[in-house]
């Protein structure tokens, strides 16, 4: 390698700073849109509203009928660790917002051309704001609109060319699906109506979903997925675990258990009602929708001992107390750390074996010694 250092430690310039910390955060599509999402939640919506133009390639924008921002805001909207919903890190014990990092409006803001529209609920009036790269205002001016905020992104990753390229080449066999799949997630779990759609370059806009923010789970997966879904799924029914499987996780003391409540839905392993793949399978910390690999892989272990060639439709929703989970692990906090994550996998193990036992075998395996 050439050596173009001058053996001087310098800082970096801010703007570059900014430029290669924000292509961290904003990696895909599939994290901006996640992020605006979780802003509008945040922002007390009940109704939002994604539209892509070429499946984000042009641009992509959410609007929602939260809160809207105020004006004395503004200048603080995209800069970075910048929020109003902490201030400080003891802060995160308490958090009830999806967000708290300050981050995701400044990186985006830095992969693309940022704007956004907002009437906070206080005021008859809104405002069009345009960002510059930095997360400064370049532009801002009064309109009319109805109260809440609608984010218009263009041209994301146009200045990481070699992200923009892989965005280009993946955008339909993997971003966009993964990004629709995220919108999924929190409309499983969520009371709010979100509606996506995709026009394409030719004008042609389809509807992608459309869920009503129902009276429950089920009836958000029977809108997503379809009435057929919900034909043979069976309620997570929780057990306390085993002394069996306490101590094959190696769980001897009460310090080591926490309490955990566990709701959701499982499709029953009858041969011929799973899935060839485990693309519908949603985690969840306190409605927070995350990756959870120890759990899906355990789900599926026992899962498959019941039907070998499949996979279940899987809902699993855990509620703990805050102080129980550490959700800033990561910047898209989808990877969490839990306090007894053991004694959670023997819930889930004791519970699944139980419920998805067919009652004649439990019988044949109680009645032959
Ligand atoms: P965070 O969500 O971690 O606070 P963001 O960069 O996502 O950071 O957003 C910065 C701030 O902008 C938020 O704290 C919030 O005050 C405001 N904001 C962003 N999106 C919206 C929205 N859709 N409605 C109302 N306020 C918003
Ligand atoms: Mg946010």
């Amino acid at each position: 390698m050439a050596d173009s250092s001058s053996g001087i430690i310098n800082a970096i310039d801010k703007e570059s700073v900014h430029k290669i910390c924000s292509g961290q955060v904003i990696t895909t599509l599939s994290t901006a849109v996640k992020e605006l999402i979780e802003n509008s939640i945040d922002a007390g919506a009940t109704i939002i509203d994604v539209k892509f133009k070429d499946k984000g390639l042009k641009s992509f924008s959410v609007m929602d009928n939260g809160d809207g921002i105020e004006e004395e805001n503004f200048d603080s909207i995209a800069l970075k660790h910048h929020t109003s919903k902490i201030s400080k890190f003891s802060d995160l014990t308490s958090v009830d917002t999806f967000g708290f990092r300050g981050e995701a409006l400044s990186s985006i803001c830095g992969v693309s051309d940022f704007s956004m529209t907002t009437r906070h609920k206080s005021v008859s009036i809104g405002a069009k704001i345009e960002f510059g790269r930095d997360g400064r205002i370049k532009k801002k001016t009064k309109v009319s609109c109805q109260k809440g905020t609608t984010v218009l992104i263009e041209n994301i990753f146009t200045n990481l060319p070699v992200r923009r390229k892989e965005f280009e080449r993946n955008i339909a066999k993997k971003d966009f699906p993964d990004t629709l799949n995220k919108i999924v997630e929190y409309g499983i779990i969520l009371d709010k109506k979100i509606t996506v759609t995709n026009t394409t370059g030719k004008g042609k806009t389809d509807r992608l979903l459309n869920v009503s923010g129902g009276e429950d789970v089920k009836s958000n997966v029977s809108q997503i997925f379809g009435i057929e879904q919900i034909k043979n799924i069976i309620p997570f029914i929780q057990k306390p675990p085993s002394d069996e499987v306490l101590e094959e996780y190696g769980i001897k003391n009460e310090k080591d258990h926490s309490d955990f409540i566990i709701n959701g839905y499982i499709s029953s392993p009858d041969h011929g009602k799973g899935r060839s793949s485990p693309d519908r399978q949603f985690f969840y910390v306190n409605n927070r929708p995350c990756d959870m690999k120890k759990l899906s892989k355990l789900v599926n272990e026992i899962y498959h001992t019941f039907n070998k060639q499949q996979y279940p439709f899987l809902v699993l929703n855990i509620r703990l107390s805050k102080d129980s989970v550490d959700i800033n692990v990561t910047p898209d906090k989808r990877q969490l750390m839990l306090n007894n994550e053991k004694y959670l996998l023997s819930i889930v193990k004791t519970s699944l074996l139980e419920f998805l036992t067919p009652r004649s075998s439990i019988y044949t395996l109680r009645s032959n010694p």
